[in-house]
């Protein structure tokens, strides 16, 4: 090692910032979160680092650094913009012993200073030893989406009960493994759902009964996949995916982000087609129940957003009145997918203030909806399900008056390398899509904001093979 990676106490402890420009003063800033003490000597200062003067909150000698300025300091930071005056700096500061970073010239530093993903009180460090700042922040950004940004809230729980787990578990070993499954089990879920109070609860009867309750509860986890494309998940959701004991997903969920769930975690088909409903509603609520029940950790796994069209309220009522944990996680629908990777902003200025978004499933040959409430002006209709009914939709529309050249689109596999846009109007669309050996999932745009496609797409799938050539990631489908 080059370098000793340690976190310094510097509460009330005196620091010399050298400079007064942006760059000490985002140094200045990350002392004064550690606490510090900072004095600041500069002839003249920057915005930021006067905002600091004025507020109080560090002291300012306006003038050229002096060897005085190092007198009762416990750190030094040399952050001027003059080489030499940081070089006599660091010198003067390294012959009495005092640390000494000074920015952006490894050589002239006794101590360099870290990338941080900071989730008080946990704090993780990054260094290159200098060697590349920029590659120690990449590394950075890959933690700071690995540890969930409430991970400081868990480790405060865990401080708040160090003690008594202590005194209740003497024996370390099994100390550890109390530990180990309170951070990882149902306690740090409820900490990360924001549920601080029902975590307390938890991990005093866990604690109570020595540590084996709370084992025997599952959970579920209701959470949207998004419209196919795993980029397109959420933090929470792929952490969900990685510890979820079991998995009971959709026909929509793409297989590419099926992979992103544990590999030895059972993986549970409860998909619907139209016409056969292989496993009926009540049958996955039941489901859900028993694996819970089971004391499994339950991932249902829905395309898109699990409230969206997606029957998510359903499993989880029967949850809730069953008493079983659940949380939901949001995902990103259909319409935001499509809508962005087909270059069609759903509201627009110039032409839609509102936006329905409505299943257009057939049921005996015919499309309930109300269509007068749909053919306002200025307003954009996102239609699921569609595909089947696109003739009885656009026939409806139009005779309910809606402008025959009212440009409408349909996106078939949208955000998916597999994405095809078609646009036409209402009259055309149909005719369009029959020539076209559209399959199943499908979403259709009706209004003006369709036109601006023309400017605005940038997404196309990529893919020069056929639908249903090289990796097809859908199984089939509900329309
Ligand atoms: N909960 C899902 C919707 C489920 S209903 C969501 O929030 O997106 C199923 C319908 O969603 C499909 O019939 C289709 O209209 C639409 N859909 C889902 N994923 C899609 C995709 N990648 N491209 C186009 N339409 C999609």
């Amino acid at each position: 090692m080059d370098y000793l990676p340690i976190f310094l106490d510097l509460h009330g402890r005196r620091c010399l910032v050298v400079g007064g420009g942006e760059v000490a003063a985002r140094k200045t800033d990350l002392l004064l979160q550690a606490g510090a003490d900072v004095h600041v000597v500069s002839p003249a200062l920057g915005e930021a680092m006067q905002a600091l003067v004025d507020a109080g909150r560090i002291t300012h000698r306006a003038g050229g650094f002096q060897e005085s300025d190092l007198d009762g300091a416990q750190l030094a930071i040399a952050a001027s913009d003059d080489n030499a005056v940081n070089a006599a700096a660091a010198g003067l500061a390294d012959a009495r012993s005092i640390p000494v970073n000074v920015v952006d010239d490894p050589a002239l530093c006794r101590f360099i200073m870290p990338a941080i993903v900071d989730r008080s009180p946990v704090i993780a460090a990054v260094s290159t030893g200098g060697a590349s700042p920029v590659l120690a922040r990449l590394i950075r950004g890959r933690l700071e989406a690995l540890i969930p940004a409430a991970f400081g809230r868990l480790a405060s729980l865990a401080a708040e009960f160090r003690g008594e787990v202590k005194a209740r578990i003497a024996e370390p070993v099994g100390r550890r493994q109390f530990w180990e499954r309170i951070l990882t089990g149902p306690v740090a879920e409820m900490v990360f759902a924001g549920r601080g109070d029902d975590a307390r609860a938890a991990l005093k009867t866990a604690l109570e009964s020595d540590g084996d309750a709370g084992e025997t509860t599952g959970e579920v986890y209701l959470v949207g996949a998004g419209p196919g494309d795993p980029d397109m998940l959420t933090f929470r959701a792929l952490r969900l995916m990685q510890q979820a004991d079991v998995v009971v997903h959709d026909r929509l969920v793409s297989r590419r982000v099926l992979d992103l769930t544990r590999r030895d975690a059972p993986r549970i088909y409860a998909g619907k087609k139209r016409a056969d409903h292989s496993l009926p509603q009540e049958n996955i609520n039941a489901l859900l129940v028993r694996l819970a029940r089971e004391g499994k950790r339950v991932l249902r796994l829905k395309g898109g957003d699990p409230f969206m069209f997606g029957r998510g309220g359903e499993e989880i009522e029967t949850l809730a009145a069953e008493g079983i944990p659940f949380q939901v996680v949001p995902g990103i629908t259909a319409a935001a997918g499509c809508a962005a990777y087909a270059g069609i902003p759903l509201t627009h200025r110039d032409h839609a203030q509102s936006c329905v978004f409505v299943a257009g499933h057939l049921k005996d040959g015919a499309v309930a909806l109300d269509w007068e409430s749909l053919i306002q002006p200025r307003q954009t209709i996102v239609i699921y399900m569609g595909l089947v009914g696109l003739p009885v939709i656009c026939r409806e529309l139009m005779e309910h008056g809606m402008a025959p050249d009212t440009p409408a689109a349909l996106v078939e596999h949208g955000t998916t390398e597999n994405q095809r846009v078609l646009t036409a109007t209402i009259a055309t669309l149909s005719d369009e899509v029959t020539g076209a050996e559209v399959r199943a999932p499908t979403l259709i745009i009706i209004g003006g904001v369709v036109k601006l496609r023309e400017q605005l797409g940038w997404f196309d799938g990529g893919a020069e093979t056929a639908p249903g050539a090289g990796e097809r990631i859908w199984m089939d489908h509900p329309d």
